[in-house]
């Protein structure tokens, strides 16, 4: 998978890229990520990219022009890949949205900072917005190694398993079930008996039966956007029939219109 990263400060990048799985795949030749300063593409002595906004009010604006000259001169206008905006206003970035990317060749990203951009690159130039999360950080770069990593570990081949990424938490709809490793025995905590009886059929179920479970308590609205086997709504129904979970009152409807 090959990015193509707009940003003011791209020294910041090597370090995470040089890291762990974005390094293996990097190695691997499944992630190639290029770095484009913006400030390249400023044409004024001082290498201007920010400018104060229209109508007054605190704050840069970042200008339209060096960002428009990168864009022409690295993808060409319209953009030969989809070409993502990082901001808080974007569509919020999902296991999902990342499974979607780790599907292209190519995707580019633009981080922005100070105030934002220039309404301009919002409307004529890209081809999506992005937002990490409801909250405002002070630039795109961490949510473009968000971006870039979320995606790199689904494209086939960079995790070392390569079931790695089926399990966890969202790619199924739901949180991942309960993990352990030696000892058995951690300060009189045991590590649940069905985990270690070899039986793969009854540890599955199990893990699936946790994620259920896992889900129901911490993000019960996930419970509600995916399909529930019969057997997932009788283990479902014992639950929150048995104890007042937050959210319960949703899955009690559901199971009810699915018993109708
Ligand atoms: N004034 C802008 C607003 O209210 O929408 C926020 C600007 S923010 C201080 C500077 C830059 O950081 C944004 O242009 C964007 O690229 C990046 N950024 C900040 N929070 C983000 C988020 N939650 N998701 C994606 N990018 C974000």
């Amino acid at each position: 998978m090959y990015f193509d990263v707009f940003t003011l400060f791209p020294e910041v990048f090597p370090a995470y890229l040089e890291t762990s799985i974005l390094k293996r795949a990097k190695e691997n030749d499944l992630l190639e990520v290029h770095l484009h300063d913006i400030r390249d593409w400023a044409t004024d002595k001082h290498h201007t990219t920010d400018d104060t906004p229209y109508g007054g009010g605190g704050g840069m604006v970042m200008k339209p022009e060096p960002i428009f000259s990168a864009v022409q001169e690295i993808l060409d206008i319209p953009p030969i890949c989809p070409l993502v905006l990082l901001t808080p206003q974007g569509e919020t970035f999902t296991q999902q949205k990342a499974l979607a990317f780790s599907k292209l060749p190519r995707l580019a990203l633009i981080c922005g900072r100070y105030e934002g951009f220039d309404e301009r690159i919002r409307e004529h130039l890209v081809t999506e917005e992005i937002s990490i999360g409801d909250y405002v950080l002070s630039g795109g770069e961490l949510p473009a190694l968000i971006v870039i990593e979320a995606t790199t570990r689904l494209v086939p081949g960079a995790l070392g398993d390569p079931d790695g990424a089926s399990d966890d938490s969202f790619s199924s709809g739901l949180l991942e079930y309960p993990q352990y490793t030696r000892p058995p025995v951690f300060q009189g905590w045991k590590v649940p008996e069905v985990l270690q009886s070899g039986d793969h059929a009854v540890i599955n179920r199990w893990r699936r039966n946790q994620s259920l479970l896992h889900t129901l308590q911490k993000r019960p609205d996930l419970l509600l956007k995916i399909d529930l086997t019969d057997a997932d709504l009788k283990v479902l129904e014992q639950v929150v029939y048995e104890s007042e979970i937050p959210g319960s009152d949703s899955i009690k409807k559901i199971i009810k219109q699915r018993k109708e």
